[in-house]
């Protein structure tokens, strides 16, 4: 059996309204599957929906009642993107808010962990179904955000245990970690525009959102018997995890 049986594929996206998401379920549609995009903004799924012919479900992931509900009213699904995410930059541990400890921790980490435990079920009693995450750069390497990079570090063990935890069910679990995409994470993450513009701008040629939504792909569709564990993908001008970028050294100059 491979990853395209005949019948058709049943997905849900969470985090579609923009970017990662966005260009997801974008491409799952063109590749035939039943996309369900879940985020709060509903004006921006419903142009989702028009512009794809995707199902839409305006829900927060952190309401647990609302997803669990979402779980239950959908039934077995093929493959769930848990994409929804935010990092919040406004300053460091010592002087930031409790509010966005909170809000990223039960967003990226509690959230995705309910997404996931009220969609297992009906895939591990069909003894076949995908859970792909999406993780970070910030997850396995230092990075300047310490609660973010604690949120990522998280997905990344959690998706490497419930590997393990799913052994002999036929559930695949894949970790998705991306350097640095061009979308709009930024704008959520850094309220002052200055400060914004200046992040936002790399200098370097960054991934697209419809470039990470191909290596999403390429996980879902490899033959049912092979896990994609985890991809690392991030810009060629990127260094591991870093916010700093180096453009191309000129020809002839030195390295050192
Ligand atoms: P965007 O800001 O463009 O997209 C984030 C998506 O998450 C939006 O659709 C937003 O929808 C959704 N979302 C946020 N909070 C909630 C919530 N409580 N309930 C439902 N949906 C929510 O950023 P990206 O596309 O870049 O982010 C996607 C993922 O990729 C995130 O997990 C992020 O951490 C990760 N990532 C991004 C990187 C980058 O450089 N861009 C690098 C590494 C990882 P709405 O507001 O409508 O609810």
């Amino acid at each position: 059996m491979t990853g395209s049986d005949s019948h058709t594929r049943r997905m849900v996206v969470t985090g579609a309204s923009s970017g990662i998401g966005a260009a997801a379920v974008h491409r799952f549609v063109a590749e035939g599957f039943e996309v369900h995009a879940v985020a709060r903004r509903a004006e921006r799924l419903a142009g989702l929906s028009a512009a794809t012919g995707c199902a839409t479900h305006v829900l927060d992931v952190t309401d647990t009642d609302g997803v669990v509900a979402l779980a239950g009213e959908l039934g077995p699904i093929d493959v769930l993107v848990n994409n929804a995410g935010l990092g919040r930059m406004d300053a460091p541990l010592a002087t930031g808010s409790l509010s966005d400890i909170t809000r990223t921790i039960e967003t990226n980490v509690t959230a995705l962990m309910v997404m996931t435990m009220a969609f297992l079920p009906p895939m591990i009693e069909r003894r076949c179904g995908h859970i792909v995450n999406i993780g970070s750069m910030a997850g396995l390497y230092p990075l300047s955000s310490a609660t973010y990079g604690a949120s990522k570090a998280a997905v990344n063990r959690f998706s490497m245990n419930l590997r393990i935890e799913l052994r002999g069910t036929g559930v695949r679990v894949t970790e998705i970690c991306p350097g640095r995409v061009a979308t709009e994470f930024y704008d959520v993450a850094i309220s002052d525009p200055q400060r914004r513009a200046a992040s936002k701008d790399s200098g370097v040629q960054e991934i697209t959102a419809e470039e990470l939504a191909d290596a999403i792909h390429y996980a879902v569709q490899v033959p049912a018997h092979v896990n994609i564990n985890r991809i690392e993908l991030q810009p060629t001008e990127q260094t591991y995890g870093g916010m700093s970028f180096d453009t191309v050294i000129p020809e002839g100059e030195d390295i050192a």
